[in-house]
């Protein structure tokens, strides 16, 4: 196996998955780097799941021209022989073993003998805080400890890649979250590849070195967390990403990626393009977060004149919708802040936080 850090550890090429008329995976590709935290991401039905079932060997796809982990061509290899391992949402312990004897299991049916086995499950166990319950009964712990099991025993055989399949879903918020954290720090300090699926943008951002979206089994747009937040290329990377504001128009110029939109009432408004090949009579998007803008903006701001329509308060903040000659726009104006209680009549953003892509 390589030790180059930029050598794949995780290469699929061009694969297809149909279950009968249905087609779960359309041409997808993608590459995992050595120690990279992968995330997939997107919708109920999207095709993750399939993808992850391609990669472990549970499910053989359609077609596909290249499958690799660690550099080996494993495509027509059973998935016990795939150095990758698989965890669940659904976390398939065993009821009846101890919570160490779970995590041991793994090594014991590749032949390590039983007290190196429950060695390694101690010390695996000790990476997720749970070495003080090893000998309880599964049934003794609780949900979010019980993911924890799942994570040691899918660690302790040292897989090169780590499939991990919405594993946070059945936890109640709080819980996801510090165990986003935790996972992270797993990831970090083993050093293993991690291709994540989730359908929570949140939890994608918070954890990923890099992000594939996917939608109708098909990859969207990939890069980094941010790319993604802040320069969605697309109508449907825009509302997943959750932009309140996507607003129809006509490109009318473009220099380099900055570029000036023109809205039916003859209204025009400069952003920051995120796709490439869109030439000036292109019909465009323009999408803007509501929290990114604001309504005492500056001079160096792009600004329009703007009436108020509604407002509602939510506790931390209060949503605004105001009318424009572009349209109308949600804003959010956070409780505290300097513009809070002024009276609206213009609303303004940075440039860069309007992002234009073809209307579709
Ligand atoms: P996700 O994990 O993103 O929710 P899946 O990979 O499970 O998506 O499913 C992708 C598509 O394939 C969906 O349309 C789903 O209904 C379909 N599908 C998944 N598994 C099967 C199956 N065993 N038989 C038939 N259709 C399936
Ligand atoms: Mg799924």
């Amino acid at each position: 196996m390589s030790t180059d850090a930029a050598e794949p550890m995780l290469e699929v090429e061009d694969v297809v998955h149909n279950y009968g008329m249905v087609q779960a995976l359309s041409h997808v590709s993608l590459l995992a780097a050595k120690g990279e935290f992968l995330t997939i991401l997107g919708s109920s039905g999207s095709g993750k799941t399939t993808m992850l079932r391609v990669i472990s060997g549970l499910e053989r796809p359609s077609s596909v021209r290249r499958l690799r982990i660690g550099g080996e061509d494993v495509a027509h290899l059973p998935a016990s022989r795939r150095n990758c391992t698989t965890v669940f949402q659904s976390y398939a312990l065993f009821p009846h073993m101890s919570v160490v004897e779970n995590v041991a299991y793994g090594l014991k049916i590749r032949r390590m003998n039983t007290r190196d086995a429950l060695a390694e499950a101690r010390r695996a166990l000790a990476m997720v805080q749970l070495e003080a319950k090893a000998d309880r009964r599964i049934s003794q712990l609780s949900g979010g400890e019980r993911q924890r099991v799942a994570l040691a025993r899918a660690v302790v055989t040292q897989p090169s890649v780590l499939l991990l399949d919405e594993p946070l879903g059945a936890l109640d918020e709080r819980l996801r979250q510090d165990m986003q954290i935790e996972l992270m720090e797993l990831q970090r300090s083993l050093g293993i590849t991690f291709v994540y699926i989730t359908h929570s943008q949140e939890e994608a951002l918070t954890m990923s070195d890099r992000v594939v979206l996917m939608s109708q089994g098909k990859i969207v747009q990939s890069g980094g967390p941010l790319d993604l937040f802040d320069r969605p290329a697309s109508r449907f990377a825009a509302g997943f990403m959750g932009y309140e504001n996507i607003l129809e128009g006509e490109l009318i110029g473009r220099e380099g990626d900055a570029g000036i939109v023109e809205f039916p009432g003859g209204v025009r408004i400069r952003g920051t393009l995120t796709s490439a090949g869109l030439a000036p009579g292109a019909k465009v998007a323009l999408a803007i977060r509501a929290e990114r803008i604001a309504t005492a903006p500056t001079g160096a701001q792009e600004g329009l004149g703007a009436r108020l329509i509604s407002r509602v308060y939510r506790g931390k903040y209060t949503d605004v919708t105001v009318s424009t000659g572009a349209g109308a726009l949600r804003l959010r104006i956070w409780h505290g802040a300097a513009d809070e209680t002024e009276e609206i009549q213009r609303v303004g953003w940075n440039t860069r936080d309007a992002v234009i892509f073809a209307a579709e």
